[in-house]
């Protein structure tokens, strides 16, 4: 299975000039490679714009359509041509306050609609250092995946205190929570799901990339920050394929 690298560009840039600009270098960067699959999440505002490569949103809501002032759904997503959306990011359930119940919903949602959710779950550093992260990880993981028999999903390890800080988990530690995520999702849902892809995500670099996929053992990385510098992506993907 090649390598799948998710770019989450957050509320970033701030001008259509300079996203189309963003998405033409990094376009660049990765032209050759064809060893890993590689999704650009931009604003929606964007979405339209990029037709090249593969993208995904960074957020769907739950009904396809009415009277929801601001909301963007799953059908309009597909029609832009997205195959993927974020769906329980930690900057969404902390600032928008998003439950597991909702997170839930907007899976179903997007896989209703044929849009293959990557699934953020990751525990705070209080929830860390009380020694808690097992526990939110199944809360997470079990309220999210709710009612769900058979699912595409892809699931992202996102330790919320390694998001923005340059503070990455170490590769070890990494690698233990994915054995943990695997065995919550198969004593939850069955061995069936073994297959599902459990990417890393907090503070990927062009220098630890590597290490997430070749030594931790992810199927791949979603990529805040340095998903806005072109070179630096492009550096992140080539390290790992
Ligand atoms: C993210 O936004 O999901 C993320 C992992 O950000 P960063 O790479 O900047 O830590």
């Amino acid at each position: 299975m090649k390598p799948i690298i998710i770019a989450n560009w957050k509320m970033n840039p701030q001008s259509s000039k300079e996203a189309n600009k963003l998405f033409e270098d990094i376009e660049k960067e990765i032209k050759d490679i064809k060893k890993a699959e590689i999704v650009i999440c931009p604003p929606f505002v964007f979405l339209p714009s990029f037709t090249n490569i593969k993208k995904g949103a960074q957020d769907v809501f739950l009904e396809k359509g009415g009277a929801f002032t601001g909301e963007v759904s799953p059908l309009m997503l597909k029609d832009l041509g997205c195959e993927y959306v974020i769906v329980g990011h930690s900057e969404r359930r902390k600032y928008f306050g998003e439950t597991d119940e909702i997170i839930n919903k907007k899976i179903k949602a997007a896989l209703e609609n044929n849009l293959t959710p990557i699934f953020c779950v990751g525990e705070t550093k209080k929830e860390k250092e009380e020694n808690r992260t097992e526990e939110v990880l199944k809360r997470e993981i079990k309220g999210g995946l709710k009612g769900l028999g058979s699912f595409e999903v892809t699931l992202a390890y996102e330790p919320i205190w390694a998001i923005g800080t340059g503070n990455a988990c170490e590769v070890k530690t990494a690698a233990k929570m994915r054995g943990i995520i695997k065995d919550i999702l198969e004593e939850s849902f069955g061995k069936g799901v073994s297959k599902t892809p459990i990417l890393y995500g907090g503070s990927v670099n062009s220098k630890n990339a590597a290490g997430y996929i070749k030594e931790a053992g992810f199927q791949g990385l979603l990529v805040g920050g340095a998903s806005l510098d072109a070179k630096e992506f492009g550096k992140i993907v080539e390290s790992v394929v």
